[in-house]
């Protein structure tokens, strides 16, 4: 049985020498300042909470953890983490409608999934093996309607070549998609922005600053 732990914190792994704690940069690119000064979301009413394998945590690619960070309607449940205990009871929440986001799935997310009472959009995060080992784990605790994307959504830059969604999505964009489909404009803008300082973070960290301006490839870091 997987020993899993629904975790406030800790989000990140242990401090490394001259890494920023908060964001994982160097500390010279350290963008914790840019993200602070977006205004957290409340507007939403949905809920998003973020699976994520406990291998990713240790990545600096991880976008899960950030989506976390700016939306308050939000919850982190690590999925695989080594001793500690189990507690999924809080996974579900009573007034909120729970929907699988994985890529796949027969059904797509539409606007009409928000009649009733508000989302709760459940999100596997960690590369594509570990995504389905969580969705099938899921699956066998809870009957959870699984939903997709629309078709069309491609990553604006791929920072990761291993990711779980379609078109190279990393979880933050997936998630930016699915409230845009939503009606939530603003929401999904605010991730994008937070994305954007992501990339470039990355790309600075990687003496590729000069390629953010011109990165419509999908495949940026190749
Ligand atoms: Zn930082």
């Amino acid at each position: 049985m997987e020993r899993t732990i629904r975790a406030e914190l800790p989000l990140q792994p242990p401090p490394l020498p001259g890494r920023c704690p908060g964001c994982f940069a160097r500390e010279e690119h350290c963008f914790c300042e840019a993200v602070s000064s977006l205004p957290s979301q409340n507007s939403t009413e949905h809920w998003v909470s973020l699976v994520i394998h406990a291998r990713e945590l240790n990545r600096t690619s991880n976008t899960g953890r950030w989506v976390h960070r700016c939306l308050p309607r939000s919850d982190v449940f690590v999925f695989g983490g080594k001793n500690v205990t189990p507690d999924w009871n809080r996974l579900l929440r009573s007034d909120h409608q729970p929907l699988l986001l994985f890529p796949g799935a027969a059904r797509t997310l539409s606007h009409q999934d928000i009649e009733g009472a508000p989302l709760q959009l459940i999100v596997p995060d960690g590369n594509w093996r570990q995504a389905a080992k969580m969705t099938r784990w899921l699956a066998t605790h809870w009957e959870i309607p699984k939903v997709s994307l629309p078709p069309g959504a491609i990553s604006t830059f791929q920072i990761r070549k291993d990711r779980h969604h379609e078109g190279g999505l990393a979880t933050i964009e997936a998630i930016a998609h699915a409230f845009r489909v939503l009606g939530e404009p603003d929401v999904s803008s605010h991730l994008w922005t937070l994305f954007r300082q992501l990339v470039q973070s990355t790309l600075a960290a990687r003496g590729l600053q000069d390629r953010f301006a011109e990165s419509t490839s999908p495949a940026i870091f190749g």
